[in-house]
């Protein structure tokens, strides 16, 4: 033969996950710890890593760490699920609850994969968009919602990129309103504090999920987990790759969470340098930052792509452009980095605007003088 039958229709609307793959000198682009897991940690992994068996295939259900998850949340491991990363997680539940013929309610502006995978399993997306604040549209979902027919909803708390969190009381709302399955997503916990964990007994169609690649400093390890019901995390299991966290993660892992008292202290560390990067862009003429409860800030500026490029070019500072994206007009998203990084993220952008004022000066003063010598008759 030679020419390839076509793939599935659906994917011929789709494009392959960019992870943009651009080097900088300052990375604060995905929302990733700055630090490596402290040394101590490291030297222990090192001292054992000789007699670590690779040979083998990993526990497919991860028991030791789901058993630690557990403990830590008041639950049973049969209460936990853990996946390659929240991404994959994302995936099986749609794999689980989505499908043909099902929907997925989103609240866009938000993390996009929820709406890629839902399009990858053939689930219709129902997309409430949210306020320009970008607080959820409360009576819009809740009355699509009691339509009864949204099989799954998923939000994220604190919404990525905007950093905000919805209010408790809505989210009860949504639980009392519908039977979907209901994934709140916590990638952001550790910084937040605000969890959805109290509501599980009352709610059985709450499913949180949570990410070791943020606040334990993971993110290259793919290591994330779902609480949810003994009965939920059963359906999940019937879709996921058996072995796809591998044992070189779930032996890092484990130990990262047994030692996670030690993150504390670095946890608080960057909420300070959070408030510094908010203090630091309030003071910039013509940015506006939004508030936020995670590890990263988003803010909006004019020309916000032009920004995004001259920070990568001419300072070596990579964030990420949401500028393109619906509701995020004119919006940048950066990571909080070590003091560092954020030192060198702020004198960049102050650089940039009093570059760009100077270039405006000089082009407002000489439509000015144009401007006057006509108005004035001379
Ligand atoms: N949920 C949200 C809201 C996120 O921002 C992310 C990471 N960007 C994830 C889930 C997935 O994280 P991971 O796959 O690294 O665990």
């Amino acid at each position: 033969m030679d020419r390839i039958r076509d793939p599935r229709p659906e994917l011929e609307f789709l494009t392959p996950y960019d992870a943009k793959d651009i080097k900088a000198d300052v990375v604060l682009a995905s929302n990733e710890h700055p630090d490596n897991i402290p040394g101590e940690i490291l030297e222990w992994f090192a001292e054992r890593l000789p007699r670590f068996p690779f040979n083998r295939y990993p526990d497919p259900t991860a028991k030791e760490l789901r058993k630690l998850v557990a403990e830590a949340n008041g639950l049973d491991a049969e209460n936990i699920l853990v996946g390659n990363g929240g991404d994959e997680l994302i995936f099986d539940i749609l794999l689980a609850w989505g499908g043909p013929g099902r929907k997925l309610l989103d609240m866009p502006p938000t993390f996009a994969m929820y709406g890629i995978d839902a399009q990858v399993t053939g689930t219709e997306v129902v997309s409430i968009q949210r306020k320009a604040d970008f607080a959820v549209d409360e009576e819009a979902v809740i009355a699509r919602l009691s339509e009864g027919d949204i099989d799954i909803v998923m939000i994220a708390h604190p919404n990525n990129p905007t950093g905000n969190i919805s209010p408790e009381t809505f989210l009860i709302d949504v639980l009392n309103t519908t039977d979907a399955l209901v994934l709140v997503d916590e990638a952001y916990f550790e910084f937040s504090r605000h969890t959805m964990r109290p509501h599980m007994e009352r709610h059985p169609n709450l499913v949180i999920l949570r990410t070791f690649s943020k606040a334990f400093s993971l993110a290259g390890m793919r290591v994330g987990y779902i609480l949810g019901q003994e009965s939920v995390i059963r359906e999940i299991m019937k879709v996921r790759q058996p072995y796809s966290v591998n044992a070189f993660s779930q032996w890092v892992a484990t130990k990262v969470f047994r030692e996670r008292v030690v993150f504390q202290s670095e946890i608080r560390e960057l909420m300070r340098e959070r408030d510094r990067l908010l203090h630091g862009l309030e003071e910039l003429q013509g940015v506006e930052s939004f508030p936020t409860e995670a590890n990263f800030v988003l803010f909006k500026v004019e020309q916000a792509g032009a920004l995004w490029r001259d920070l990568l070019h001419s300072h070596s500072v990579l964030i990420r452009d949401f500028s393109r994206v619906p509701g995020l007009e004119d919006c940048l998203r950066v990571t909080v980095g070590s003091t560092e990084e954020n030192t060198r993220f702020l004198e960049a952008m102050r650089d940039i605007l009093t570059q760009r004022r100077q270039a405006q000066i000089m082009t407002n003063g000489a439509h000015a003088r144009h401007g006057s010598a006509g108005e004035l008759g001379y």
